[in-house]
């Protein structure tokens, strides 16, 4: 019986260990130093504004590792003796025959003076929380620094306490690095609207101690100077391998693995967010994270471990998120900007008053689509990734959006007006309207 042990009880880690468990008697141990057991990272925000409740976020209840006999070791793990398979904690060892490492990322942060104070910090995990429950009490003004999809559940969750919350972004408008102009305008449209004091253009350039060692106000790079008694970090997070540096490890921005999820070292093996790729599979970026494809990595590699050889196929991409009230999905290959793709084309539909967009990415020559963005219309995963990956052509996936949709019976159905203004400016790609539907009548 060999000992896999696997550092790490988030998603990656825990499908990991589930999936070898299914399929073998081996010794399972997870050792983490975050929480004693696997939580949904993505519902934290819930938890701070009183929806939910920590036993809410726990998928398993917590006799289910006695019984699927996964030991679990609350600890962190300083350093790892790759030579002699031992990993040594504060006041134990523990070895291994198999590795795996599912360290997760920690957020960023840019060396920014005063970033130490206290009120100023990112929000990753279950410590996060704690210290921003606490570092909010009583705060009039906050400031939110990035504005990806942490940064908009900072705010959510600071306007949830009545706190006046400005978010800075550094682009010329919100997340324009990820969305295109337009979906990026109605975005930020819908944050302003919330009561959020978004500010385009504008970078983080120093925090300032109020007198007693916590944050009091922070200088913009034009040196404006705003009040904020905390100050939420949200440019984004990277690889958590600080403490496997100078090791025989191979790492780079992740820990580098091949299509196998091997590391370097035999035995060895990384998922989940610590990840990137040598090669990346096709159409895919070398680090990904994102809780799906740290789900498929701990399934993929559970296979390899147990005697199938598996490589890491996460098929079409996808990614989902709230802003506030408005859903956004992504698939395939959709980017903000088209300048390095001249031979796609997008079109782009949005009824404005209902803060509801499509947006279409296809190829000019053969209208094979590539990609699609969507906010407001929840779409099918599977029909978009079947869509994807059999390369529909515009004309058939306009002529058969409704069987796409996925919004609950009685929504307001546009498949007739995104139809009618696709053809408006793409007339030379018919359209064959498969199906009808009678709620676009009679709303
Ligand atoms: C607030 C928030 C919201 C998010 N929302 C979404 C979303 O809506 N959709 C989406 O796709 N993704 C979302 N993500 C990202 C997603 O949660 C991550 O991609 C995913 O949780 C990463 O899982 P993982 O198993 O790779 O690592 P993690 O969940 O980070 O688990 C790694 C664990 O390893 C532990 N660890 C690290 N080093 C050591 C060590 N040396 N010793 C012991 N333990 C160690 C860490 O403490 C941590 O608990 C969100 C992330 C955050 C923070």
């Amino acid at each position: 019986m060999r000992s896999i042990v696997i550092i790490g009880n988030g998603i990656a880690g825990i499908t990991a260990a589930r999936e070898i468990r299914k399929r073998s008697d081996d010794k399972i141990t997870v050792i983490s130093s975050e929480t004693d057991y696997f939580y949904s990272r993505t519902a934290l925000m819930y938890l701070f504004m009183g929806h939910m409740e920590y036993h809410h976020l726990k998928p398993y209840e917590d006799w289910f590792w006695a019984k699927n006999r996964i030991d679990l070791v609350r600890g962190y793990v300083e350093r790892i003796d790759f030579e002699g398979k031992a990993l040594h904690l504060a006041e134990r060892s523990v070895s291994y025959d198999v590795l795996i490492l599912a360290v997760g990322s920690k957020p960023n942060f840019f060396g920014w003076p005063g970033q130490g104070l206290r009120g100023v910090q990112g929000l990753y995990g279950m410590p996060d929380l704690e210290r921003m429950q606490a570092d909010t009490n009583g705060v009039r003004q906050a400031v939110v620094v990035g504005g990806g999809l942490i940064g908009i559940e900072l705010c959510e969750m600071l306007l949830s306490k009545g706190i006046q919350t400005t978010m800075l972004v550094r682009e010329k408008s919100y997340w324009n690095s990820v969305l295109p102009d337009e979906e990026s305008a109605l975005i930020g449209d819908h944050v302003r609207e919330h009561h959020v004091d978004l500010r385009t253009h504008t970078e983080l350039a120093e925090l300032h101690d109020d007198g007693t060692g916590r944050v009091g106000s922070l200088t913009t790079k034009t040196g404006e100077t705003l009040p904020a008694q905390f100050v939420g970090i949200a440019v984004g997070v990277s690889p958590n391998i600080d403490f496997l540096k100078n090791t025989p490890l191979e790492t780079d921005r992740g820990i580098l693995v091949n299509e196998f999820l091997e590391t370097n070292l035999p035995g060895v093996y990384a998922i989940g967010d610590c990840v990137q790729h040598r090669t990346p599979p096709p159409n895919r970026k070398p680090l990904e994270q994102i809780w799906y494809t740290g789900r498929m990595m701990g399934e993929t590699l559970a296979q390899t471990i147990t005697g199938t050889r598996s490589a890491y196929d996460p098929g079409v991409f996808f990614n989902s998120a709230k802003f506030f009230d408005i859903e956004y999905q992504t698939y395939g290959f959709a980017p903000a900007h088209l300048n390095e793709s001249p031979d796609l084309k997008t079109f782009y539909w949005q009824n404005a008053a209902r803060k509801v967009a499509m947006r279409f990415y296809f190829r000019a020559d053969t209208g094979v689509v590539v990609g699609m963005n969507t906010l407001g219309i929840r779409q099918r995963q599977a029909v978009w990734s079947r869509w994807i990956s059999e390369e529909r052509t515009i004309g058939e996936v306009m002529g058969n959006l409704e069987k796409a949709n996925f919004d609950p019976e009685f929504f307001r159905r546009y498949e007739d007006e995104i139809v009618d203004a696709f053809q408006g400016q793409f007339a030379e790609w018919r359209v064959e309207r498969k199906s009808r539907s009678i709620f676009a009548k009679l709303f």
